[in-house]
């Protein structure tokens, strides 16, 4: 009642994902990324779904939030840090019972430079870069871990992995090519497990190694370009704030950059782009109404947007009536399409001013992130 849209969170078709990821890249096993706060959905709530289902392992990108994390973790499930360390860090890394992606020789040597301190061996992963030049040790740094092994008698290597650039585009030749480099990098470091794909990964025709990184096909977001075979998990749905009919000619928003052709009736609803969905989608997004596309007319406002819904039988619209914005007719990739983005960035966007429901209702811990 106070919030501009419900969205819904589906925890079982969540988990329903990370068995489909399960089946799919077996032997390997599932890790689960819920960086960016479970790109969106709440990381506590996520780590906690994924664990129950059978996951082990959970990376973050900031040690910021693994530090958050962490206390909502039984102490037994692995928590790696994507990004890896930042100059200074080590310690509270350490402190937080985080594992480093370690990305570059330089921060390899420092947190074998805080285990020596401590008299310890302190575990690490490895990443290696296969020819995506982000993150990851290039050839030469490989080559001058290996020649000082004094280096890695510090670090429990816990795994080794790199990123694939290309893979929900199956069939770019990248994706071989960063396998087969993968493949030789590893040969280097026999014995430590190994983990090269995502969710696109997780699809190409070939094995998958030890531990596949999954997050956009975890969440619903459709893993590569074709058919989406994940379970949808959130679901968005406002309501009709105000309806208008106007007559032919008339200017609909911000600018005045609609006008209708013809007697039309507009409807208002109170989510824009201050609720992360995007302002680009003005004049080009569109809802559903009782199965019924209406199209988005005139700019996205920063708390509402207008909808011609001329199209729509009179018994659908009345104040408070559904619109879904995100769900049966409407998937996240769709709505992504239209504002020429991808599942990714209007999922991590979704605004905090939503209320949100999580299906099952029992058993979820509180989403603190939404609190405010
Ligand atoms: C974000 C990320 C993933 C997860 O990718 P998806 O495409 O969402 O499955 C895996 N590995 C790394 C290094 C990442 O940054």
């Amino acid at each position: 009642m106070t919030a501009g849209a419900v969205l819904t969170i589906d925890f079982e078709a969540l988990a329903a994902n990370y068995r489909l990821l399960c089946r799919q890249v077996a032997p390997a096993r599932v890790a689960g990324v819920v960086k960016a706060d479970g790109y969106g959905l709440g990381a506590a709530n996520v780590a906690r779904t994924l664990i129950d289902a059978g996951c082990r392992h959970l990376f973050v990108a900031l040690l910021g939030e693994a530090e958050a994390l962490m206390p909502d973790l039984p102490g037994d499930i692995p928590l790696y840090v994507l990004n890896g360390l930042m100059p200074g860090a080590e310690a509270q890394c350490l402190a937080i019972g985080a594992i480093p992606v370690l990305n570059s020789l330089d921060q390899v040597e420092r947190w074998a430079a805080l285990a020596a301190a401590r008299g310890r061996v302190l575990p690490g992963v490895l990443q290696v870069d296969t020819g995506m030049s982000r993150m990851g040790m290039p050839a030469d740094e490989i080559d001058a871990l290996l020649a000082a092994p004094g280096l890695l008698e510090h670090i429990d290597l816990r795994l080794i992995m790199s990123h694939l650039a290309c893979a929900d585009e199956p069939a770019d030749a990248a994706n071989a090519a960063q396998a087969s480099r993968f493949e030789a990098i590893t040969a280097r470091f026999p014995h430590v497990p190994r983990a090269l794909d995502n969710s696109g990964g997780a699809f190409l025709a070939r094995g998958h190694f030890d531990i596949v990184r999954a997050g956009i096909a975890l969440y619903g977001g459709a893993p590569s370009d074709g058919a989406n075979p994940m379970q949808a998990v959130i679901a968005l749905d406002a309501r009709i704030a105000q309806l208008r009919t106007v007559p032919a000619g008339t200017g609909v928003g911000y600018g005045l950059t609609h006008h209708v052709t013809r007697e039309s009736r507009i409807a208002t609803i109170p989510v824009g782009y201050a609720d992360g969905w995007p302002r680009c989608l003005g004049n080009r997004g569109s809802a559903f109404i009782a199965g019924i596309r209406v199209p988005v007319v005139g700019r996205v406002s920063m708390d509402s947007i207008t909808l011609d819904v001329t199209e729509v039988p009179l018994e659908h619209l009345y104040p408070g009536a559904p619109v879904e914005l995100i769900g049966p007719h409407q998937t996240l990739d769709a709505v992504a399409a239209d504002a020429g983005t991808i599942s990714y960035e209007i999922l991590t966007q979704l605004s905090r001013r939503y209320e949100r429901v999580h299906l099952p209702a029992q058993a979820r811990v509180p989403d603190r992130s939404s609190a405010a």
